[in-house]
Formats: structure tokens, sequence, C-alpha cells
């Protein structure tokens, strides 16, 4: 695991993103960036990038989307 890499992961759910980037200004750590490519209905989802990332939740407290993005914490 790379040192950079805790093990904390947010799986972003490409077809539910609403490209809003709610999550990207609320991440501290800047663990979520723009994609590359647009949805079905037309959106260019989230892509997480494992930095910092320490599981705060606060990208999924503020994404209106309820299934759009799911925060993993390392065991
Ligand atoms: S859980 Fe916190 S640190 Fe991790 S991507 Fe979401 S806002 Fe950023
Ligand atoms: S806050 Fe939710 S809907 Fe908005 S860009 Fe982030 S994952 Fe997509």
């Amino acid at each position: 695991m790379p040192d950079d890499d805790n093990g904390n992961r947010v799986v972003v759910d490409p077809a539910q993103c609403k490209g809003c980037h709610f999550c990207i200004d609320a991440c501290r750590a800047k663990c979520l960036v723009p994609g590359d490519g647009i949805n079905g209905i037309g959106y260019q989802p989230v892509r997480f990038e494992q930095r910092k990332c320490t599981a705060c939740g606060l990208c999924y407290y503020v994404c209106p989307e309820p299934g759009a993005i799911t925060v993993h914490k390392a065991d």
C-alpha cells in the first residue's frame, strides 16, 4: 500500500452522481476530483483519488443524491 494510502475508500456511483461538485468543495483532503466521462443522464460524475481520506463522511453528508457516495473506513 503506498504511503499516502491509509485504506479509507469512497465509492462514487457514476450513474447516480449529478456532477454538482458539492463533495469536491467539502473535502479538505482533496480526494474527490471531476471525472473524465459523462453518465447516462448527461452529468460528469466525480472520481475518488486516494490521498489522505480521513473517512470523515462530509462528502456523503453534502451529497444530495442518497446513493451516490459510500464511505468505507479502513479496519
Ligand atoms: S470521507 Fe472526508 S476526506 Fe474522505 S473523500 Fe469524503 S470528505 Fe474527503
Ligand atoms: S455531491 Fe454527490 S451528486 Fe454532487 S458531485 Fe458529489 S457525488 Fe455527485
